[in-house]
């Protein structure tokens, strides 16, 4: 382990010695009922860096019973003073923004400025933008025709009550922040679940949250496995909603487990998303948005632009280009630097990656560059270098499935009529991005993208006030913007007789 990692463990060595006590119910962080661990992994070194609790349906059942009690003194506050406790939990995160990069960099493996830039500093604006929201929510009055009679008609936006966010491994913190934000501003207790890979900045938030001075319960975590933290939380009968960030099959069993129930969903999952580049393009700037939309957090990224359309007329060139620029990617442990990409969160990550690599190759497709383990002092962690394929035909496994990991498949196409066709053949619907100076056709193909998500000229850009989410198997419901608050609420016709 090199100086530089072991001081990062030594500044944040408070968080992981009380890893172990990250069932946080009621305000009070404890250890799971059964008081089994889990241990977290460095995934650039492969060394345990800590011990989380491992929860079990009865820590859930606490928590959940914790969030209800919680419900009457959290809706009792005025918007305007759960507002400001929003805002506190933003400040709180800008302040320790040093502790929770590091931390999301030992645990994810994601180089530290994005650690620091990305997921802490939009997290902090997430809660900003909702705190602003808790003043604005409001119903409408409802200019209703009755047959008899005069009323007065208005609706009133409540909130679900006790909530279960379940979070993935790729942008723990941010992602938490995406959903705990806009629950709470709407007026719900929450259960949190992360990733059982990437809890300790989950662990540090909800510290934050409760040294906000947020009643007790409001916000309770439960860390633990999917199977079964997070199965017990879809299954919980005082759950009323549960907003999920994950893989499609994953969230197809959220859906089968939570029918009993009848709980409202938020599903954010999977993506094969279109990048499409288009002859009349700022070639130069097309081909770096390509590298950041397919390599940002190790191609980890469920908006990927995984699928690179790029014009026949130039394909060869941008190709080129594309692959010398992917080998130039500095590879390293996300604490030093000039790191520009860290490892894979896992060594089955990294397995279930390399398969795909395998199965380009054996349907024909021709792996440009990368997609090998590096020698050396990264042996240990669960690198790939950046992997670009050409020669790839639509129904190829690397085109048409979710790989999650540093490979760009790329494909030719010919005219505009075609390359939508084709960026539209997919069961994804997530995001998808286009790059051209023609004005027209930015709109146009925009508006033809099955998509949640159109980006022109750029990728990845994300705002606390636009909504994120998928068409067709990449979910439904929103993340972001007033779409994900308004999905924390429900809806209330209040009919007043006046005669
Ligand atoms: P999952 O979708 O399985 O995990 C996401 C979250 O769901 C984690 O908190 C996980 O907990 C939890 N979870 C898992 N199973 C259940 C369950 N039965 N009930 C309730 N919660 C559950 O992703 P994986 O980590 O298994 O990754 C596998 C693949 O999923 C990746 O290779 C990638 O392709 C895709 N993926 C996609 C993401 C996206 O944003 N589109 C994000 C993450 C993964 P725990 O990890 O503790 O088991």
């Amino acid at each position: 382990m090199t100086a530089v990692v072991s001081e990062a463990i030594d500044e944040v060595r408070g968080v992981l010695d009380r890893a172990g006590d990250s069932i946080v119910v009621g305000g009070r962080p404890g250890p799971a009922a059964g008081g089994d661990l889990i241990e977290t992994f460095d995934p650039a070194t492969g060394d345990a860096i800590a011990s989380i609790a491992a929860g079990t349906a009865e820590d859930v059942d606490r928590a959940v019973a914790a969030a209800t009690r919680a419900l009457g003194p959290w809706q009792e506050l005025s918007p305007a003073a759960r507002g400001r406790f929003l805002y506190d939990i933003a400040s709180l995160i800008e302040e320790n923004a040093q502790e929770l990069a590091t931390l999301e960099t030992l645990d994810n493996g994601k180089p530290l400025t994005e650690s620091m830039y990305l997921d802490v500093s939009i997290a902090a604006e997430v809660f900003r933008y909702y705190a602003g929201w808790c003043t604005k929510l409001s119903g409408q009055t409802v200019p209703i025709s009755p047959p008899v009679g005069n009323f007065f008609t208005y609706t009133l936006r409540e909130p679900l009550g006790v909530v279960g966010l379940i979070v993935p491994w790729n942008f723990p913190l941010l992602i938490a922040s995406w959903k705990l934000a806009p629950a709470l501003a709407a007026g719900n207790s929450v259960v949190l679940k992360p990733s059982e890979m990437t809890s300790l900045t989950a662990l540090r938030l909800a510290e934050l949250a409760n040294e906000a001075g947020l009643p007790a319960g409001v916000v309770n975590l439960v860390t633990g496995f999917g199977q079964t933290a997070g199965q017990a939380l879809i299954e919980h009968p005082g759950v009323a909603k549960i907003s999920f960030t994950g893989s499609t099959a994953t969230g197809q069993k959220i859906v089968a487990a939570s029918a009993p129930s009848l709980k409202k969903l938020t599903l954010e999952l999977g993506g094969k998303s279109a990048n499409i580049v288009f002859p009349d393009a700022d070639l130069a700037g097309a081909a770096q948005g390509a590298l950041a939309a397919i390599f940002l957090n190790q191609g980890q990224v469920c908006c990927a632009g995984s699928r690179l359309f790029v014009h026949r007329s130039v394909h060869d060139e941008f190709v080129g280009e594309l692959a010398s620029a992917a080998g130039a990617i500095q590879l390293g442990h996300g604490l030093v630097d000039g790191t520009e990409m860290g490892p894979l969160i896992s060594g089955a990550q990294r397995e279930r990656v390399e398969g795909y690599l395998a199965s380009g190759t054996d349907e024909g497709a021709t792996l440009v560059c990368g997609g090998v383990r590096p020698n050396g002092e990264l042996t240990p962690g669960n690198f790939l270098t950046p992997a670009v394929f050409t020669d790839v035909r639509d129904d190829m496994r690397i085109a048409r499935e979710e790989i999650f990991g540093p490979v760009l498949t790329v494909l030719a196409f010919d005219d505009e009529d075609e390359v939508v066709r084709r960026a539209n053949d997919s069961e994804f619907g997530l995001a998808a991005g286009l790059w051209t100076s023609d004005v027209k056709r930015s709109h146009r193909v925009a508006h033809r993208l099955q998509a949640g998500t159109v980006w022109v000229n750029q990728y990845n850009m994300l705002d606390p006030a636009a909504p994120f989410g998928g068409y067709k198997a990449s979910g439904y419901g929103r993340d972001l913007g007033e779409e994900s608050l308004i999905g924390f609420t429900q809806t209330k016709s209040v009919w007043v007789g006046l005669d």
